[in-house]
């Protein structure tokens, strides 16, 4: 039984970093201590009140091969692309953009003040897909299915399944399951997952132990768990409730090459990003 239960193959602390113009923020995934999580290459939580930590927000910038997952909970953003896409994320909206062969975007809060809050996950895409045509799915917090996975244990289920629903984010190659998971103090957790599929655990309000009832280890907000193959998960609270990202994907395992905001396979493929980029020829 507990064969098939996934155990925490590694712990890793949030770095605080600088991003954009000079936003402020921690990151989980895309740092010297871990470098990519196949086919996650890059996790940044943004979290603060203070309106000098993020107004310089992320001007005008490319992206190619990968797609960008932001997901707000507090605070307002707006985005604009260079072919007149416009839309404003806010609490509790998530945006999956498939950057494909290329986009040039910013990503402006929309305040001046006052709590902006939450994440931004970069996920690569498999060389067949790379230059694929652009696509945006921009949803609303309506549209993200809140559910019950046991006493004390919600999920908003934005991408995959949980609890008998289905996220409203569709026709990801990597067949992603992105849930945001609230538990209170001295509740359990048990949730299937494809055996294979890279798979972590962010936690970011509260703590929980993650894993085996016999070899589970306490997060802590701010702190990232990796977890090892198997068909479920367990999470379990004791006397603080949690709030954690519960993110899986298909890996590809194909090589990555990677040069800033362009995830390519190859440096060859880099080169002639920067060149297209330089040349306005992006996208
Ligand atoms: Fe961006």
């Amino acid at each position: 039984m507990t064969a098939s239960e996934r155990r925490v193959a590694r712990v890793v602390t949030g770095q605080p970093t600088s991003e954009g113009a000079g936003v402020r923020l921690t990151r989980m995934i895309g740092t010297p201590e871990l470098d990519h999580v196949d086919p996650f290459l890059l996790l940044d939580e943004f979290k603060s009140d203070r309106g000098d930590d993020y107004v310089a927000g992320f001007p005008d910038h490319p992206h190619r091969g990968f797609e960008t997952v932001t997901y707000m909970l507090a605070g307002s953003m707006r985005h604009e692309d260079h072919v007149g896409n416009q839309g404003d994320l806010g609490p509790g909206s998530v945006q999956w953009m498939t950057a494909g062969r290329g986009i040039v975007h910013s990503e402006m809060p929309r305040q001046t003040d006052g709590l902006l809050w939450g994440f931004q996950l970069w996920v690569n895409l498999p060389a067949r897909d790379k230059m694929t045509a652009p696509r945006y799915q921009d949803i609303p917090p309506e549209r993200i299915p809140e559910v019950t996975l046991g006493g004390g244990v919600r999920a908003r289920v934005i991408a995959g399944e949980a609890g008998g629903a289905r996220g409203p984010v569709e026709g990801i190659v990597t067949r992603p399951l992105y849930l945001d998971v609230s538990m209170t103090p001295r509740s359990h957790l048990v949730h299937g997952l494809p055996a294979r599929h890279n798979a972590f655990v962010h936690v970011y309000e509260g703590g929980a132990t993650v894993g085996p009832a016999e070899s589970g280890r306490a997060l802590r907000a701010g702190q990232l768990a990796l977890l090892g193959e198997g068909e479920r998960l367990g999470v379990a609270t004791g006397g603080v409730a949690a709030r954690f990202l519960l993110v899986a994907a298909r890996p590809l395992g194909e090589p990555v090459a990677r040069y800033g905001p362009f995830v390519m396979n190859t440096r060859e493929e880099i080169a002639q990003a920067v060149q297209d980029y330089q040349q306005g020829t992006f996208g």
